[in-house]
């Protein structure tokens, strides 16, 4: 880098520092931050991504106003939409960080940008968050190419959710074209994380059956590939037995929407045995799906699915942040309580509420 290529970037690091400083987006600056984003400034995209994690109301309108932006200069940059969103699901302790980094760290050699975001519902950023553990992908999350984001801080996983996705479309802004979401597995965050990303894969431990592994039916269902992980050492014979009786399996299931064979492979992230088929087999299922159309169908449908969602959270947001509105709710929930009032006749009360009011 030119002695003026790299004062012209310290400048932009100074200006974007100063902004953070100096707090706050507001309307005024958000150009500015979101073209910083789409130039590959870091310090922006963590600060625009702070920005949409928050929960404050009056962030929101300004969050809103930053993506419409990005959107704009994206277009007309004219970017290609040529990223894939992989999502990394399994039990604590299967090895997903590992596994993440591991993949990370390849995908970059192969000339990739990596982002690695997660749905961690439970995480508070103080409490050893699922990726907020610095020793955690730490070896990832010092590359150039990388950007590493802890899971948001808060237990609603609605609100996990949606500040997830539009962390997805602003890594794709600022040119991250491999983007990894990371679920705990717990809970409903599988789900969330399937409706956000390409390609859905599921970690596994061999030799342990599926209760032990406090793996769903439903989850088995959602992936469109599987590996049997941390298959090294005296593991591997265990890993492979247990890949082929998951392939046996999957015949009693019922082919996937997309319509293609759920592949089960081993893999190690130690030593890295499997890593080259896993990325094969992403590439495999991509360029198929983008030429049988499924690709686009898919993120269509999440894109019409997230509308509903979020629109239904608004509304009750909404309504929620109306003081008279929010103390009936309270006085209906107590009458509830009591039993004196069924659950359905008290939302549909509330609901209607407004014109009584
Ligand atoms: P996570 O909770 O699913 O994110 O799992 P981690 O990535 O934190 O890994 C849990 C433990 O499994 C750690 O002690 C890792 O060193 C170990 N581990 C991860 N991947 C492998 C692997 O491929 N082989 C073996 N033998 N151990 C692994």
């Amino acid at each position: 880098m030119s002695r003026n290529e790299s004062s012209s970037k310290e400048r932009a690091v100074d200006a974007a520092r100063e902004r953070i400083r100096s707090n706050r987006f507001g309307e005024n600056n958000v150009g500015d931050i979101a073209k910083g984003i789409v130039d590959g400034q870091r310090e922006d995209l963590a600060m625009a991504i702070t920005l949409i994690e928050s929960e404050r109301p009056s962030d929101r309108p300004v969050a809103q106003l930053l993506l419409e932006e990005i959107k704009n200069i994206s277009e007309a940059k004219g970017n290609r939409d040529e990223t894939v969103r992989i999502g990394i699901t399994g039990i604590p302790g299967v090895g997903k960080s590992t596994f993440i980094e591991r993949l990370g760290l390849d995908l970059i050699k192969e000339g990739h940008r990596v982002a690695v975001l997660a749905v961690d519902p439970s995480s508070k950023r103080t409490g050893g968050s699922i990726l907020g553990d610095k020793t955690r992908m730490d070896e990832l999350a010092v590359q150039e190419n990388a950007f590493v984001r802890p899971s948001p801080a808060s237990d609603a996983l609605g609100g996990v959710a949606r500040a997830t996705m539009e962390a997805v479309i602003l890594c794709e802004a600022a040119g991250y074209d491999r983007i990894i979401v990371e679920t705990v597995g717990v809970g409903q965050s599988e789900t969330a994380v399937r409706d956000m990303v390409d390609v859905f894969c599921l970690l596994l431990i061999g030799g342990a059956g599926d209760e032990v592994q406090g793996i769903k039916r439903g989850i088995v269902e959602m992936a469109d590939l599987i590996v049997v992980h941390k298959s090294d050492g005296d593991n591997i014979d265990t890993c492979s037995t247990t890949a082929q009786s998951y392939s046996n399996a999957l015949h009693l299931f019922p082919t996937p929407p997309s319509g293609e064979k759920v592949e089960v492979l081993t893999a190690s992230s130690l030593d890295g045995t499997g890593h080259s088929q896993i990325r094969e087999q992403i590439k495999s299922l991509t360029t198929v799906w983008k030429s049988n159309g499924w690709w686009s169908t898919q993120r269509s449908n999440q894109s019409s699915d997230r509308m509903t969602t979020h629109a239904r959270e608004l509304l009750l947001t909404q309504k929620m942040n109306d003081p008279k509105s929010a103390q009936y709710w309270h006085e209906l929930q107590n009458e509830v309580v009591k039993g004196t009032i069924s659950a359905f006749s008290a939302a549909w009360d509330w609901i209607n509420s407004e014109k009584d009011m």
